[in-house]
């Protein structure tokens, strides 16, 4: 025996009880109607197309299972390899190529490609609270990855420079331990601000490194500590950006080792992916199951908004 030999990663039947399990941990809750109650499961039957785990409601007469209002509801592939899919995706550090998962599931590169966008959808947080609350400490730096080929560079000799490369802004709530990571156009003092502002509560404890961006904000919060790493300085006590480069060098290696070419827009879905594991780490008290079992719970009431066509 060993975790994938669950039957909810082989059996659908057991699939739909898993994730009805995850969803409506609090009772059935009817997607149309919202109801509650007088919700009766109707048996399934394959030569009536009866699907697995249909449900009606009483009150407002209509079907639904737990895969409706989800980004899970229009994929057609079984169920049990979708959660197969999400606990791949949600288990290793670096995450899961879709070539992987088009060869571990034995489905199309295409299927695999956008099943693993919904499963990063799932995993995005709508979570808007600021970091620091009540003065704790958060760390902020940024860092670059791929080609912004909506840049054109000027002047820059190819490979070198950071001007034609993504830019991405991370913070790291030290001591909840959670990260949360944005493509941002511009990293100027002026354009990041507001970025900060809007993430970070007055009263925290920012922690950077001596870049000019950051040089102003302790206008903004409580205290501005600054690591001069130019000086070979690592930090001084609690002052230090340690937490965040950490979090920074899992998510390079991942997107060099798995995640070669990515667009920009699609940037921001891999950033979630790489939050979520992040915030959800084993240090936060979260083991693969339980987070595999959290990123399913984000299922609900999201969308994805691109068609099914535009898979590269
Ligand atoms: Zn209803």
């Amino acid at each position: 025996m060993s975790v994938l030999s669950k039957p909810y990663f082989h059996d659908e039947a057991a699939a739909f009880a898993h994730l009805e399990s995850v969803i409506w941990a609090n009772g059935v809750t009817c997607p149309h109607c919202g109801a509650c109650d007088r919700i009766s499961a109707i048996k399934p039957n394959p030569a009536k197309r009866v699907r697995i785990g249909l449900k009606k409601c009483g009150h407002c007469k209509k079907q639904f299972t737990v895969k409706v209002g989800t980004v899970f509801e229009h994929a057609r592939i079984p169920l049990n390899k979708m959660l197969q899919a999400t606990y791949l995706l949600t288990s290793g550090k670096k995450g899961v190529s879709a070539h992987q998962l088009h060869r571990l599931l034995e489905v199309t590169y295409k299927t695999a490609w956008f099943l693993a966008h919904r499963i990063r959808e799932a995993m995005r947080s709508g979570d808007l609270a600021p970091f620091g609350v009540g003065g704790g400490f958060v760390e902020v730096d940024e860092t670059f990855i791929g080609t912004d080929r909506t840049i054109k560079p000027h002047g820059e000799k190819k490979g070198r420079g950071y001007a034609h490369k993504h830019k991405v802004l991370s913070l790291v709530d030290r001591d909840t331990g959670r990260s949360r990571m944005m493509v941002v156009e511009s990293l100027k003092a002026a354009d990041l601000l507001p970025i900060l502002k809007a993430n970070i509560a007055a009263e925290a404890n920012v922690m950077t490194d001596e870049a000019g961006q950051y040089a102003h904000l302790s206008d903004s919060f409580a205290r501005h500590g600054v690591v001069r790493h130019g000086a070979g300085e690592y930090g001084r006590g609690e002052i230090h950006t340690n937490t965040i480069e950490g979090s920074f060098s899992i998510f390079k290696r991942g997107m060099k080792g798995v995640y070669q070419h990515c667009g920009k827009q699609h940037l921001h879905r891999y950033l979630a992916e790489f939050e979520f594991r992040y915030t959800n780490r084993v240090a936060t008290g979260v083991n693969d199951g339980e987070r595999s079992k959290r990123a399913l719970g984000g299922i609900v009431g999201k969308r994805l908004l691109y068609a099914d066509s535009s898979v590269a």
